[in-house]
């Protein structure tokens, strides 16, 4: 994920997680079609062969993540304002120091919670 994003500077990186049981199994590297170093827009139709693939697994959708090129590792306004999504978790990785800083928040409404991840193998 982290590679991804790197990858992807100056702009912002976006991705989906699916997995089970809260675990994480995979990462879908994702198109941002705002080619933007201060947003993210997926693809509708990438996303649609995503939910496609998966609902052969028994993997479902829990988390998106994208980058900061430059700012902190906390949801924009932006990020607040388009998220559809209050049950899966919100990914920001940063880059505005460093080492890479990630994130997970639960944007439900304007409501921003933050969540513990952990890395698993
Ligand atoms: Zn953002």
């Amino acid at each position: 994920m982290i590679n991804h994003c790197e990858k992807e500077l100056p702009y912002e990186a976006c991705g989906l997680l699916t997995g089970k049981n809260g675990i994480a199994k995979t990462i879908w590297r994702m198109k941002n079609i705002d080619q933007s170093p201060v947003s993210f827009s997926m693809d509708l139709e990438q996303i649609r062969r995503v939910f496609e693939i998966i609902a052969k697994t028994d993997e479902s959708l829990l988390g998106i993540y994208h980058s900061h090129p430059t700012d902190k590792a906390y949801p924009s306004a932006e990020d607040i304002a388009y998220s559809n999504y209050p049950n899966v978790g919100h990914l920001i990785i940063s880059f505005s120091s460093k080492t890479p800083v990630v994130k997970c928040f639960q944007i439900n409404g304007k409501k921003v919670i933050q969540l513990n991840i952990e890395l698993v193998d």
